[in-house]
């Protein structure tokens, strides 16, 4: 039986009623909460990591040494010749829980002679995760329930432990990423440097980031069961780990550790390092956090602008609020008119292009017409050249074979006097 007490009215519509009811019995919608985690456990949960840090700085072992088992990954070299996203998805559980957890790391990283634009295949990766998700948004038939999410939901930057404060690449990165990604800035080594040095390498490193307005991610502080421990780790940044998948012997303990000739860095350890403050933080406290802000704050900045770019709004300029009907229908018309005027545009581009073409033929017959002419011209004189040439050896053809008629009697009349001559000597004798 339910008991009903009118208490408040609706802002909005004052003819609907909001009414408190309070129940005489059990009646089991308390389990609500059980029911949703229930599903959500059976479908278990999926976290993306990206590493961002130049080749070496130790990602792939603090990745290993974070979720305590060996990621296979291969190792990269310092001859890349571009930026590359390599990533790698493992399927993880603890206890009933199953995470589908993607770890990105960067190869080539730092290693570019020119690194202006290394940041660049990072942020096209991040977007083309985000694209995945609102193509599967916006299908007709989705199933964002079942969808593994492939956003990136926390970035790890690794700071070098070597130099003074943040690298020229470091700034220009992390601020290219802010609005893009959770971003948590972590110092890679932390055991190679003395603890001087490491607490004014902190100090500078936040300073820096202080000063040219990087946003980190900040622990939600609202909550107030985290609001404690989030608050005190808000000040921790950046954080300062140290990665090993290697056990040492610590009197008669086996612990994961970086043995020195003049001792052993234990990573669980907090005086040595902050790899236990980073695995809270991120994995035990505050990943669906971060899995929220991905959606709620990043994700939802890319999707606003490329819906404007896409052409929707949701009010029109007098503020009123558009229907997607509407706004659909304004994309189809603004694209036809854009499809119109390259039509046009090309057309026009087209009879130019034909003009020109036929101005240029023009122009090239009136070449080979005036070289015709002057070859013909040739042609005619060296004919007549030849003619005149041809003429001239007649000539002297004729005066030479007259020349040698006139020879050829000469001789003739010279042999018949000497064949006469001696007939008339002979006679002579014998008289
Ligand atoms: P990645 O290229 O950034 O993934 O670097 P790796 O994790 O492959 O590490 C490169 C080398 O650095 C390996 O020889 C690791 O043993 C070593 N290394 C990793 N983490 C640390 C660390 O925290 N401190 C020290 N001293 N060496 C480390």
């Amino acid at each position: 039986q339910l008991q009903t007490e009118r208490t408040s009215f609706s802002d909005n519509d004052e003819n609907e009623e909001q009414r408190s009811l309070e129940l005489s019995g059990h009646v089991g919608f308390d389990s609500l909460p059980c029911q949703l985690v229930n599903k959500l456990v059976a479908r278990g949960f999926c976290f993306n990591i990206l590493c961002v840090g130049e080749t070496g700085i130790g990602k792939s072992t603090l990745m290993s040494t974070l979720f305590g088992r060996t990621f296979e990954n291969e190792e990269a070299s310092h001859y890349e010749e571009e930026v590359r996203l390599r990533s790698q998805t493992y399927d993880l559980q603890e206890n009933t829980v199953k995470l589908k957890l993607t770890i990105v790391h960067t190869a080539g990283f730092g290693d570019q002679i020119n690194n202006e634009e290394s940041y660049k295949p990072i942020l096209d990766h991040i977007d083309a995760q985000f694209e995945k998700y609102l193509e599967e948004e916006l299908k007709i038939k989705r199933s964002l329930f079942n969808y593994d999410d492939p956003r990136i939901h926390v970035c790890l930057y690794f700071i070098s432990p070597n130099g003074h404060s943040l690298k020229a690449l470091d700034l220009i990165t992390m601020k290219k990423l802010e609005s893009k990604v959770n971003l948590i800035p972590v110092i890679g080594k932390a055991d190679i440097i003395s603890k001087n040095d490491l607490k004014n390498l902190k100090r500078n490193i936040m300073n820096e980031l202080l000063s040219y307005g990087v946003q980190i991610y900040q622990f939600p502080t609202e909550d107030e069961d985290v609001a404690e421990i989030n608050s005190s780790i808000n000040n921790c940044f950046p954080f300062a780990v140290v990665g090993s998948t290697d056990d040492v012997k610590i009197g008669n303990r086996m612990v994961k550790g970086r043995m020195y000739p003049w001792g052993a860095v234990q990573v669980e350890n907090e005086d040595h390092c902050d790899l236990v403050k980073l695995r809270e933080m991120l994995l035990r406290v505050n990943m669906e956090d971060l899995r929220e802000q991905t959606h709620s704050r990043h994700y939802e900045l890319f999707r606003r602008c490329k819906l404007e770019e896409m052409g929707f709004k949701d009010t029109d300029p007098d503020s009123q609020s558009f229907s997607l009907q509407e706004t659909y229908e304004a994309k189809r018309k603004e694209l036809i008119r854009e499809l119109q005027h390259k039509e046009e545009s090309m057309r026009q581009m087209f009879v130019n292009k034909v003009k020109e073409t036929e101005a240029e033929l023009k122009e090239k017959e009136k070449e080979l017409q005036e070289r015709f002419e002057q070859l013909k011209r040739l042609h005619h004189e060296e004919k007549k050249s030849l003619e005149e040439k041809r003429r001239e050896l007649e000539e002297e053809m004729n005066a030479f074979n007259r020349r040698k008629v006139a020879a050829d009697t000469l001789m003739g009349q010279a042999l018949q006097g000497c064949s006469q001559q001696p007939l008339k000597k002979d006679k002579d004798k014998k008289k």
